[in-house]
């Protein structure tokens, strides 16, 4: 007996889903939410879908949020759609050393992204002036947030995105989003009982 069938996730409710790619455009494509989760390395928070404000609140500043779906079989020739993002909330002095985010006027910020605005955290090792007290043409070097985005094949192509090269193996982050999405996708729910050649 040969085995060249990969295990299919099963059916997807889909439903028009947008995501974004690297250079931050919008992209979008029918599919079903699987899973949702973020984490906090400075504060090991672990709340599902935390909102910016939640995290200003708890102190931290860059967090992960992985987002997972499962793309329309009759339309894709992929089975997943995986959103990786780099949140931060970090903004510098520009005259400061860290050489991170991009230069913006604080009117900027404060007109085009309201909310970011609102919980903007000034980075410790550099120490900027408090949004409060800088005026609008004012330039702060505010960190944005990264976006990654990949259409995967099967399960196992999921599985390889998941892995962190920096460990070989699934981070905390992946696994928890596997797990939740074993609950709503069969794939995924057999990826331990399931026997490769090596
Ligand atoms: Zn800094």
């Amino acid at each position: 007996m040969t085995m060249t069938m990969t295990v299919k996730g099963g059916p997807v409710e889909a439903t028009e889903i947008r995501v974004r790619d690297s250079a931050g455009r919008q992209r979008r494509f029918y599919g079903e939410l699987l899973a949702d989760v973020s984490w906090d390395p400075r504060t090991a928070t672990q709340a599902k879908s935390q909102t910016s404000e939640d995290t200003a609140r708890t102190k931290g500043v860059r967090w992960t949020d992985m987002i997972l779906y499962a793309a329309d079989p009759d339309r894709y020739p992929y089975e997943y759609v995986l959103q990786i993002i780099g949140r931060s909330i970090v903004y510098h002095d520009i005259t400061g050393h860290c050489n991170r985010g991009t230069r913006r006027l604080v009117g900027d910020i404060n007109k085009e992204e309201p909310d970011r605005y609102e919980v903007l955290q000034p980075c410790p090792r550099c120490r900027p002036k408090d949004l409060s007290v800088l005026k609008d043409k004012d330039i702060v070097s505010a960190e944005e947030d990264r976006y990654s985005l990949y259409m995967c094949h099967t399960v196992d192509d999921l599985v390889d995105q998941l892995v962190d090269p920096r460990i070989k193996a699934i981070g905390g982050l992946g696994q928890r989003l596997l797990d939740e999405a074993a609950q709503k996708n069969y794939a995924i729910a057999q990826l331990k009982e399931t026997v490769l050649d090596l």
